[in-house]
């Protein structure tokens, strides 16, 4: 029987790395951390790296990758590893890969994603091509906005044509897409599936805490206008959630909606961690504005399990745990293809 000695599990020093590889140590594997020079405190300090591997940026991943490949080690992307590297580097990586590398291109391009997620028949946010036909709020979202920086809103094309003047002809401004602005709470579902069990699992949920979108309401609308506060998303932290539990059969249905859409567009499907992020509005509907098909920082709060977790395991599994325990199984039934893409 193959053995998990044989094989290391690494990923980059940052988005969901202590996780991942705090899981992958639980679940007995050896473990690299490839860290920017000046990043690799929290590596070091909370003990999860059995080695760390330093590099200038994480552009400059290509240059250590043999070492990953001469140590059989299988990289787990994550957010920031599909953000720096860009999915066309990631579909050239050599080293194992853990998840399919053809759905990140599906993910990361907005008209792609929304055809995929139309097809799982997923609550989407209506799209206005012209701004002349807005007739409701929208959000207008840059496209590579990082941090949802320069989003505005707007109820109409009026209003649309007046805050957009300022971005006119700047740069990163030029492409955008008018979307519906939903009216609720954001939910983002956190799910695992995995193909040696052919089930799927969630893990749980979170909302972000975004800077200054959840601090506005801590100043009087007044002072909101008088001051000019302009509303930005920068991402800064994860703040978890249990959901209705009337909700869970929807939730679990529109996860293997996604998942099985998926089968028709790469080889091999999305597996592993994967997450429908959107707004619930006061009626129950829950509308989806993006998928992440790998592991979320959402799911960071839960390194020792989350209460959905824990009714399913008796035992701490963060998502970081479940992805290594899928690799795991993989490696001792001599299947370890059906974990890589
Ligand atoms: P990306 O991951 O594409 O870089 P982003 O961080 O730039 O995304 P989004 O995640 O799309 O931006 O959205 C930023 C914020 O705006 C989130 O807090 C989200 O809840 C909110 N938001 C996005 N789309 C909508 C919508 N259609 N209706 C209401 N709120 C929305």
């Amino acid at each position: 029987m193959a053995n998990i000695s044989d094989y290391k599990i690494a990923t980059l020093g940052s988005h969901t790395a202590l996780q991942i590889l705090k899981g992958a140590k639980d679940e007995g594997f050896e473990t690299i951390c490839i860290c920017q020079k000046d990043k690799k405190r929290p590596y070091e300090s909370y003990g999860v790296a059995d080695q760390i591997i330093e590099i200038d940026a994480f552009k400059d991943f290509f240059k250590i990758e043999q070492q990953l490949i001469d140590q059989n080690a299988i990289i787990i992307p994550h957010g920031s590893f599909v953000a720096y590297l860009g999915h066309e580097k990631v579909s050239q990586i050599k080293a194992m890969h853990y998840g399919t590398k053809g759905i990140l291109e599906w993910e990361s391009d907005r008209s792609k994603e929304r055809e995929w997620l139309l097809d799982a028949d997923i609550k989407l946010p209506k799209i206005f091509d012209n701004p002349e036909d807005i007739d409701r709020p929208v959000i207008i979202k840059f496209h590579g906005a990082l941090g949802g920086k320069g989003y505005f809103i707007a109820n109409t094309p009026e209003e649309f044509h007046s805050k957009y003047k300022k971005y006119e002809g700047t740069e990163g401004h030029e492409e955008f897409v008018i979307q519906e602005y939903i009216v609720g709470v954001p939910v983002y579902t956190h799910y695992f599936y995995s193909r040696l069990t052919g089930e799927l699992e969630i893990m749980g949920f979170d909302k972000r805490y975004e800077s200054n979108a959840d601090s506005i309401g801590r100043v009087a609308a007044k002072d909101q206008v008088d001051v000019g506060i302009e509303t930005t998303y920068t991402i800064t932290g994860n703040v978890p959630i249990v959901l209705r539990e009337s909700l869970l059969p929807q939730a679990f249905e529109m996860g293997d909606r996604v998942v099985e859409a998926s089968q028709k567009l790469a080889d091999g499907g999305l597996f592993g961690p994967f997450c429908l992020e959107g707004i619930i509005d006061p009626m129950l509907n829950y509308y989806v504005f993006e998928i992440s098909a790998r592991i979320v920082a959402g799911t960071n709060p839960y390194v020792h399990g989350s209460p959905y977790t824990w009714l399913r395991y008796d035992e701490p599994m963060s998502t970081g745990r479940r992805l290594a325990r899928d690799i795991k199984m993989a490696i001792e039934q001599n299947q370890i293809e059906k974990v890589l893409g």
